[in-house]
């Protein structure tokens, strides 16, 4: 029989909400400190940058404009999971050395993806957080690696999953004794083609009901166009989210990965302003870098 406690969290629909993530479990919101960049807290945390690695040029032009317009925090993809075999498949190792040395020059902390339990020692020496991509949400072996570290972890969630898969595949990682997890919202596969991918906003209140987890919104993957990105991370911040990634590339038109749905620095510079009037609006702040690094 359903319990009429409106307020337990572990009963809603059919979800049922493994116990580490539970909110039951640990009534208090998990803080993720990285170098002191706190996702979890009352600030927002933006994360920007390109989609993929690409060269010198392209990620220090692009880093000089996201930390110019505020951002607290820098991602970047080295091992790309791409739909096509044919398409670049991002600078590997390179890649995820050239986003240390540039998060070190800035002072900016980096998330960067792996895909393959054989990279995670590698990459776990050089990032800040541990990025596991949609596709490999479900990919068990390659949560319970990341579970082993004591690094944080940002977990998207799966194209095709459910809220209560997503949180099971979060449980994974806390399970094997790492509680530094951030859930990503960035879009789910429904019956719309416009779009890329349907955001699901409502997922954004939903975990922070259910878990104890902080909750980031990607609008550049959840939407997949560039014009679409301010209306839904200005929404994903009205909704209540805890931070943002969002892809910004120097020349998004020249772009190896994702141009269509990269900002240019103007634009993020604008959205920047913009998101700061919103936070304030729901009573919160966009996260300023540390004073260290201005
Ligand atoms: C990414 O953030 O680079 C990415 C590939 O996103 P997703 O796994 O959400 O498709
Ligand atoms: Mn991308």
């Amino acid at each position: 029989m359903e319990s009429n406690n409106y307020n337990d969290p572990s009963v809603i629909g059919g979800c049922s909400v493994p116990v580490r993530v539970n909110r039951k479990s640990k009534p208090d919101p998990t803080v993720v400190d990285l170098r002191g960049i706190r996702i979890g807290s009352s600030d927002i945390v933006i994360i920007a940058g390109p989609c993929a690695v690409e060269n010198n040029e392209q990620l220090s032009e692009t880093v000089k404009a996201v930390k110019t317009a505020g951002a607290a925090m820098l991602r970047g993809g080295a091992f790309k999971p791409r739909s096509s075999p044919y398409n670049f498949q991002g600078l590997g190792e390179e890649g995820v050395r050239m986003m240390r040395d540039i998060s070190r020059e800035s002072g900016l902390p980096f998330v960067t993806e792996v895909m393959d339990t054989r990279q995670v020692g590698f990459v776990a020496e050089y990032a800040d957080m541990l990025q596991i991509g949609s596709r490999n949400m479900h990919n068990y072996p390659l949560l319970k690696e990341v579970g082993m570290l004591r690094k944080p972890v940002l977990l998207k969630r799966g194209m095709m999953a459910t809220i209560e898969e997503f949180l099971l595949s979060a449980e994974y990682i806390l399970s094997q004794g790492n509680d530094q997890v951030v859930l990503c919202e960035r879009g789910i596969r429904t019956f719309e083609p416009t779009t890329r991918n349907t955001l699901d906003l409502s997922a954004v209140p939903m975990l922070k009901h259910l878990s104890h987890l902080p909750v980031i919104v990607d609008p550049s993957h959840g939407t997949g166009h560039r014009w679409m990105v301010p209306a839904m991370a200005k929404a994903a911040v009205a909704a209540g989210c805890d931070g943002l990634i969002i892809e910004v590339h120097y020349k998004p038109e020249e772009a190896l990965c994702d141009g269509h749905q990269s900002l240019s620095p103007e634009e993020f510079s604008k959205l920047m302003t913009d998101l700061g009037k919103v936070a304030h609006a729901v009573g919160r702040e966009i996260l300023l870098p540390q004073p260290s690094v201005l």
